[in-house]
Formats: structure tokens, sequence, C-alpha cells
């Protein structure tokens, strides 16, 4: 069966371990392949290969940096129907979403990183009459530790290595055992383009044994870290006593505002991709659907009938619409917030069951569901679900539905449906998250700040944000005569 190695110092390496964990293809429910189980003696072998790389990298010329990250992108181009197919078998997403979205953008992600370090430049301060010039200089921190989750794996992977990489850090990364695969290829494509070994080292295995040993490490001076709001706590608890630098990117539970005068069929289209894509398992998805109560009824059959009309299947079938959740831990999960909601006196207005898919029966099929709920404070509207599980309920004033969509621990993202400018700005300035998207959605410009508020995050990545993380900022003061 195929092995999932370590990345380490430019070559492929099994664990000291020797131990396996099982790699499931979601959509048959199999075991197809074995994953490395690492431990923090795989860790300090990357660590030690990271920091024998770092003073060449660091040193190395933007333009060669640039270079060699542009000529990542495009190899990742180059093998983009081989990673698209990778990462549908080991996620469960159909093939036409890794085809379009996950290895698409994370080619993006090295050439914008690869093209941003050119332009990024630091500040001068003069003290006009004292004789005094100030400048800054943004330095790269060392061996950093970047990990990563399992709903967008190759795409948040490289959307972290990338900008460390461009800044001169040299790293150590962890993708999610859930789906290790396309990082495990990334390996071969660093190599192909000319990356220095040991620059990037990529360890695998689980969270509390590889993970946990890159976050304590004492020399590993910065994590940046995409995943759960209960582990990013954990992280923040081990990182913190050694101040490390922290980007935490967390959960969410983020709402969708409909108002009556927004361009309905656009918003309705828009809603379907935002509720469901990627079987919901976006941590930007729109799980919270509020609608003013002169449309609610009408919406509510319109939305009905287009989910309706999505396909779940078979993700490598070109008409499906929804495959696979990721794991079957995973897929119990939502059934039981399914279950949960009819306690708490849901209505489920469409869906929420699992589906046998021909051909595939121990696949992680659910179908898209949709709960009516009375209540805004019920746990199904409060908690990340992170599935394909939407909630709506009606409202009727502006400051209504500002209380509720404002009234969950999390702070990513927010749509906001409206063709009223005063609404808009009135609306998104109080709206409590790092993002805020009106009458669109998953509209990325890769220079902008990302990240949440609450218990969705602390940092943002994106454009120099990220080059700023992964750099220290130093004041040199100079006195002349
Ligand atoms: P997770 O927190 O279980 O795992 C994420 C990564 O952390 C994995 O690589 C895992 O192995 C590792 N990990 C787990 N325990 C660790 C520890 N003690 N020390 C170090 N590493 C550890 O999350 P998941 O289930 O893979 O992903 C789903 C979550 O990610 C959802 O909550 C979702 O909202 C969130 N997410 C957030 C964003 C964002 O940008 N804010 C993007 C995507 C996903």
């Amino acid at each position: 069966m195929k092995k999932i190695l370590n990345f380490i110092n430019g070559a492929y390496c099994e664990p000291f371990s020797q131990d396996w964990l099982d790699n499931y293809n979601p959509s048959k429910g199999e075991v197809y392949s074995k994953i490395a189980y690492s431990s923090s003696e795989d860790v300090e072998k990357a660590y030690q290969a990271a920091k024998d790389a770092f003073p060449s990298w660091s040193n190395t010329t933007i333009e060669e940096r640039s270079m060699i990250l542009l000529k990542i992108a495009s190899l990742i181009e180059e093998n983009l129907d081989a990673l698209a197919e990778a990462e549908t078998l080991d996620n469960g997403k159909p093939l036409s979403l890794a085809k379009a979205v996950d290895i698409p953008r994370a080619s993006s992600n090295f050439r914008f990183f690869g093209h941003a370090i050119t332009q990024f430049a630091s500040e001068a301060h003069e003290s006009v009459g004292l004789n005094t010039m100030n400048f800054t200089i943004r330095q790269p921190i060392g061996v950093v530790g970047c990990i990563s989750p399992w709903n967008l794996p190759l795409y948040l992977f490289t959307w972290k290595i990338a900008p460390a990489l461009a800044a001169g850090n040299t790293v150590v990364a962890k993708p999610s055992e859930v789906t290790p695969m396309t990082a495990y290829l990334l390996g071969e494509i660093c190599n192909q383009a000319g990356l220095p070994k040991g620059v990037l080292n990529i360890v695998h295995g689980t969270g509390p044994s590889a993970g946990q040993a890159i976050v304590s490490h004492p020399d590993i001076k910065a994590i940046s870290f995409t995943g759960g709001t209960k582990t990013g706590e954990h992280i923040a608890r081990t990182a913190a006593p050694m101040f490390k630098k922290l980007s935490l990117e967390l959960g969410g539970k983020n709402p969708n505002l409909i108002f009556a005068d927004c361009n309905y069929e656009k918003m309705l289209s828009v809603t379907v991709r935002s509720s469901f894509a990627n079987q919901g398992q976006i941590c930007l998805c729109g799980s919270r659907i509020f609608v003013e109560k002169s449309i609610y009824e009408k919406f509510k059959t319109d939305f009905v009938a287009k989910v309706k009309e999505l396909k779940v299947g078979n993700p490598f079938e070109a008409d499906t619409n929804i495959g696979a959740l990721v794991s079957k831990p995973h897929l119990e999960k939502v059934k039981s917030y399914i279950d949960l909601a009819k306690e708490e006196g849901g209505k489920i207005l469409f869906g929420g069951n699992q589906v046998t898919v021909e051909g595939s029966e121990n696949g992680y099929y659910l179908e898209p569901t949709i709960i009516e709920i009375l209540d805004y404070q019920c746990r199904v509207n409060q908690e990340e679900i992170f599935g394909p599980v939407v909630t709506i309920m009606p409202f009727e004033t502006e400051e209504e539905v500002l209380k509720m969509a404002n009234s969950v621990k999390y702070g990513l993202s927010a749509t906001l449906w409206t063709s009223n400018l005063d609404r808009t700005m009135r609306v998104s300035k109080q709206l409590e998250a790092g993002i805020v998207w009106v009458n669109t959605w998953l509209n990325r410009d890769l220079r902008t700040p990302f990240g949440g508020i609450k218990s969705s995050g602390v940092g943002r990545e994106g454009g120099f944000e990220a080059l700023k993380f992964f750099t220290e900022a130093k004041n040199v003061c100079i006195k002349y005569d």
C-alpha cells in the first residue's frame, strides 16, 4: 500500500517510530494508503535540516527566492489534474471543485507571494532637526512552524508556506493527518523547482504527536495555525510561555443576512453555494441564514427547490455537486447535530439523512440539510457544525438581525445581501467579523487581510500582513553629526 513519507532535507524518509496511520478514501470508506506517524524525533530531524538551511536561504536574493516560488506555482499548475485527483481521493470533495478552486489557488498562493516579496518594503523615519535617522528592517524569523487542516488541504497548506518561504524563513510544516496526500506530493515539486534542501520540511502525523512537537519545540519561533478553536486554544497555551509569534485562524459560524431589497436571483444562487460548497466544510460558509420577513416564505420555497437539485454522489463524477464528508467521525458529528436540531424544536425543511451512493456504499455521504429554527440561541445555531447543514430564520429589523448575527462566540466572516448603500455601511460596520462580503461570497483578493475576531482567531494572513507576520521588525536608529 502507498506510504505517505516525511519530506526532510529534500528527501522522503520513513518515521523513526516505523508506525503508520490509516489514510481513508472518504468516497469509498476504505483505507487506501498509510501515513507516517511522526513523533518529536522526526520533528527534531526536520528542525535541524531547517536550521542548517536558514543561513543560506535567508541570504538568498529576493529575485532568486521569487523565481523559485514562481517555478513551484507553475509546476503545481502543470500537475493540476494529478493533484486535483489526489485531493479528491483524500478529501471526498468534488473533482470539479478541486480542479477549479483548490489546486489553482495553491498555485496562486506561491505566485502571489513570489511577486509580493519583490514589493515588500519597510519604513524610514527621519527625526528632523535632531540629526537622527531611523529605518526599519524586516528580518526573517528563522525556523517557523505551519500547521493546516483538512478542509482545503493544499490550498491552506501553501497559504502559510508560501509567505513563510518568501520572507526568507525555513519551515517545518504539518498537514492534517486526515488529508496528507497533496502535501506529500508537494515535496517532489519543490525539489523539481530547485528549492534548496532543508528549506521546506514536511512532517506527517497526528496533532497530539507531530503537531504538538512542532508547537512546543523551543527553537521554532513562530507558529501559523489553521484549524479548530479548541486546538487553537491548546496551541496558544503551549506557545505563549515561550513567547512565540502566533497566527491562529480558527472556527466560524458565519451569518448570512438577506434583506428584501437585494438582487434576489443572484442572492439565491450564491446562497446555495455559500451554504453547501465543499459539503459545507469551508470555514467561511454561511451556516446561519437570516431572511427579512417580507421575503421569508418565498425564500424558503425557492431555496429548498434549488437545494433539491444538488446531486450528492461520487466526487469523481462530473455532475456531482456534493461529495463525501471527510471522515466517518466527522459524518457522525454532523449527524448528531441534526438529531440535536430536532430535539431543540428545529424543523428539517430538507435533507437530514445519510445517502447511499451506488458503488460507494461505505462512503460518507449526507444530504444537504436545511433546518428552520425557532430560537437563534439554540446550540445548532451557536456551535460550529462544519458540514452541509444550515439554519434559517426570519427577522424584522436591522437591529434584530445584527443582535442575532453577533450572538455567537465566533467572528470570522459575514455575508450581507442588500442594494441599499446606507444599510451596507451601517451593517458592515456593526457586524462582528474579520471579513464582510456584500452581495458576494468567498470573493478573495490575496492582498487583503484575512482572519477572524473573537474565538475565530488572532492575527491576519494575506498580502503584506502575512509577510509582516513571518518577519521581525527591527528599528535601526542612527545619530549623525
Ligand atoms: P483541527 O484543529 O482538528 O486540526 C488542524 C491541524 O492541527 C491538523 O493538522 C491537526 O493534526 C493539528 N493539531 C491537532 N492538535 C494539535 C496540537 N495539540 N498541536 C498541534 N497541532 C495540532 O482542525 P480540523 O478538524 O483539521 O479543521 C477544521 C477546523 O478548521 C474547523 O473548525 C474550521 O472552521 C477551521 N478552519 C478555519 C479556517 C480559517 O481560516 N479560520 C480555515 C479552514 C478551517
